[in-house]
Formats: C-alpha cells, sequence, structure tokens
C-alpha cells in the first residue's frame, strides 16, 4: 500500500488527502517523519513554495533537501488561484527550478472546472492529482505503486574552502558544509572552516598522516561514491577552488561514472585571495591584460611549460605548487628565455593570520624564500602586476593590511 510523506504542506496541508488515504491503508507521515520513514516512502506531497526553501541548517527536512532524497514522485501542491496559464507556469517554474526532484503531477487548493484542469494539465505538461477536495485518489496510488525501487538518494558536494580564511567562503559553500552527514578533508585539518561542519557528521580525514599512506585518489573517489550510496550527503571539502589544481575534476569523473549525484561549489581559489590580500592586482590597465594559472609541479616531476610564452611583459603568470622547486623553477625560467630582472613576488599562507608576502625578481626570489624560510602553501606571481603592491601599500588606507585572523 502507497507510503506518503507530507513535507511543509503549509496551506495545502493535504490533511483531506491524507485522511483519504489512510482510508484506503495507505501509510501517511507527517513533515516530523524518520529519515527511515523517508526512505520507505513511495512519494511525497510537497509545498511548491517548498521547493524553495532549503530549510533548516540541517535542511534535512526541508521541502527541496525531503523532495532530493527521495527517488519517489512528489506531488506538489500549488495555489489554485490566477487562471490556467498562471498555475501551469508556476508548476512548469519549480520542474525547472530543481531537476533533482521528481514531480509527478499537481494538487491544486481549490476546485476548478474541468476545462480549467484541462488547460493546466497541458501548459504545465504534469496531470492534476487533486484539486480542492476532489482527489483521484486511484491514479495517486497508481503514481505511488510505479515509482521506481526505493533508494535513499545520497550526493555528494565538491566545496571549494577558499585559500584559508573563513569569511572567504562563499555562502553556498556555507549552506552545503551545514548540510553534511559526513565531511572528507585533507589540507584544512586545522582550518577554523572546519568549525562549520555541524556536530553530528562523521569527519574522515583522507590526507597524508605521519607515519601512514595517505589514501590515494582512487580510494578517496571510491569513499565518496560508497558514502553517498549509503545515503548520506557527503562533503568533500577542497582547498580555495575544487576545479583548479585540486584534482576535483577527477573526482567529478569518479562520481559521474558511478551515478553518483554531486554538486561543485566554487571556491576563492588561492591566486585570487592572494592576490587581493597581497594588493597585487592580477590584471591592470597599464601592466597586463592577461593571467594565467599554472602549476610548478607536474605529476612526475617538472611541468615542461612554455615558460617563454608565458613569461611576457603584459601577462601576469601565477604558478602553484611552485615552492618545493622555486629554485629550479626560476632556473628553468630564465633558462628559457625570460628577463632575470621580472618582477616575481611570493604569497605565503594567504588569507591566513600568518600571511607573509616577498617582492622579488625571477632571479633572486629563491634565495630569498630560503633566507626566510617559507614554509608554503604559497602561491608565486611572475610579472610587473607584483610592483603595484608597493605602491598600493603606500598610498591605500587598506582596511586591512594584515589578514583578519583566521
Ligand atoms: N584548489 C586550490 C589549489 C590546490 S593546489 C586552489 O584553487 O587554490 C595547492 C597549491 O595551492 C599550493 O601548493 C599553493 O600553491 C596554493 N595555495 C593553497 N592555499 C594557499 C594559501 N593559503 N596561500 C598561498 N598559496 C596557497
Amino acid at each position: 500500500m502507497a507510503r506518503l510523506v507530507i513535507a511543509s504542506a503549509g496551506a495545502h496541508d493535504g490533511a483531506g488527502l491524507a485522511a483519504a488515504l489512510r482510508e484506503c491503508g495507505a501509510q501517511v507521515f507527517a513533515r516530523d517523519a524518520t529519515l527511515e520513514a523517508i526512505a520507505a516512502a513511495d512519494f511525497a506531497l510537497i509545498d511548491g513554495g517548498a521547493l524553495y526553501d532549503d530549510g533548516d541548517e540541517s535542511g534535512a527536512f526541508s521541502g527541496a533537501g525531503l523532495a532530493r532524497r527521495l527517488s519517489a514522485p512528489v506531488l506538489l501542491a500549488l495555489p489554485a488561484s490566477g487562471g490556467a496559464r498562471t498555475i501551469a507556469a508556476l508548476a512548469r517554474g519549480l520542474v525547472d527550478f530543481d531537476r533533482g526532484v521528481a514531480i509527478g503531477g499537481l494538487l491544486l487548493d481549490n476546485s476548478l472546472p474541468d476545462d480549467e484542469i484541462g488547460a493546466i494539465e497541458r501548459l504545465a505538461g504534469l496531470p492534476v492529482l487533486g484539486h480542492g477536495t476532489n482527489f483521484a485518489l486511484d491514479r495517486i496510488i497508481e503514481l505511488a505503486n510505479s515509482a521506481p525501487p526505493l533508494e535513499m538518494g545520497g550526493e555528494v558536494y565538491l566545496v571549494g574552502a577558499g585559500p584559508g580564511a573563513p569569511d572567504l567562503l562563499t555562502l553556498r559553500a556555507v549552506n552545503l558544509i551545514r548540510r553534511a552527514d559526513v565531511a572528507l578533508f585533507d589540507r584544512l585539518a586545522r582550518s577554523r572552516v572546519m568549525d562549520l561542519i555541524p556536530e553530528r557528521a562523521e569527519r574522515i580525514y583522507v590526507g597524508k598522516r605521519p607515519g601512514a599512506h595517505a589514501l590515494a585518489q582512487a580510494e578517496i573517489s571510491a569513499l565518496m561514491v560508497r558514502l553517498a550510496r549509503e545515503g548520506k550527503r557527503v562533503l568533500r571539502l577542497k582547498g580555495g577552488d575544487p576545479f583548479l589544481f585540486g584534482r576535483g575534476g577527477e573526482e567529478a569523473e569518479a562520481l559521474a561514472t558511478a551515478g553518483v549525484r554531486f554538486e561543485v561549489c566554487p571556491g576563492v581559489t588561492a591566486a585570487v585571495g592572494a592576490a587581493a590580500s597581497a594588493l597585487i592586482p592580477l590584471t591592470h590597465r597599464g601592466h597586463a591584460q592577461a593571467c594565467i594559472f599554472v602549476t610548478g609541479q607536474g605529476q612526475d616531476g617538472p611541468v615542461g611549460l612554455d615558460w617563454p610564452a608565458l613569461i611576457q611583459p603584459n601577462q601576469t603568470v601565477a604558478i602553484y605548487m611552485g615552492l618545493t622547486n622555486l629554485e629550479a623553477l626560476m632556473m628553468e625560467i630564465s633558462a628559457r628565455g625570460a628577463d632575470p630582472d621580472t618582477p616575481a613576488a611570493i604569497v605565503d599562507n594567504a588569507t591566513r593570520a600568518q600571511q607573509r608576502v616577498l617582492v622579488a625578481t625571477i632571479s633572486t626570489l629563491a634565495a630569498e624564500v630560503r633566507a626566510a624560510a617559507l614554509k608554503g602553501p604559497a602561491i608565486v606571481f611572475v610579472g610587473s602586476v607584483v610592483t603595484l603592491r608597493t605602491k598600493l601599500l603606500g598610498e591605500a588606507k587598506v582596511v586591512h593590511k594584515t589578514p583578519p585572523p583566521t
């Protein structure tokens, strides 16, 4: 017999439908149903407005959160005012708004004449399975029984956590972090971003541990897939932006191949965070018309980039992962024909309380970094924009000369 969950039903509380379904022997769970009940539901009745509402911090029982966790169809409750066109447009809008939710039909709060019902069904492309106190109970039960085999749909959030300062997170990142049932993290172990993970969430460190091997990329991907298949909302926190040198692309591929639902949330990438807090504009009309992000380290050693093409007068190059082999890298860059006097800077621990900035040239940067014993993470900028820092530091009344505490 059909099992129904009612979520955020608001004005259309579905009481009539619930009573009618109960009479047929259906099980009806209210909005405060347990996760197990939700998992067992054949379909849900959800208020249209609730699809826009991501609910409380956990998101667990919001209309949208709940609808996404069901593989069962959703019966959408809508206000029946404003005529067929308006109602149909509202329904279409909701279908387009949340493609993760399978909408099986509409429930309208007033009785409407047959021709209007017909018009709404045509325009919305969805059946009206109830209006006012009239419910097409047999069709609703049929809808419930046609639901695909139930599984608790888990999902993965690949979230960019930014370069370190927690207040550089996007609002979306915060929302996704707060929804997590389990969090996978590596570099961010000591970051205050971790404080935002809900208490109830399990935390799994997947980075390097002294004396123990770090999880290989394939193992991390497999773990995410397994947890999502268990129905969990898996948070994968990445430093900076997930799709810039963070292997987020590989993780997304693995999730897509496994058929796991996932979302990628952008983050402030290290170069952008470092540029802002070190006062090095990445482009500037008088200096650079392009900015290129490169890695200083390939999978197996030097990257073999076309440095002469990159180090150009009107171009800024931001080098990630350049600290370890900085000396060799700078030598290679000059050996390949770049002017050794090209301005270069390094920003260590950008946006964090211990941020340090050194301004030098291609030929002197490595020695300065060695003398300062920088430990990283650090980003290197090459190009004449670097010289603007001195000017901006001297002239600007910046709010934070040093980054805010992290
Ligand atoms: N996905 C990340 C980059 C990961 S690769 C992003 O978008 O920022 C790791 C490299 O990022 C480090 O070697 C370093 O070059 C850079 N990085 C990360 N955090 C940094 C920080 N707080 N300050 C300076 N560089 C940082």
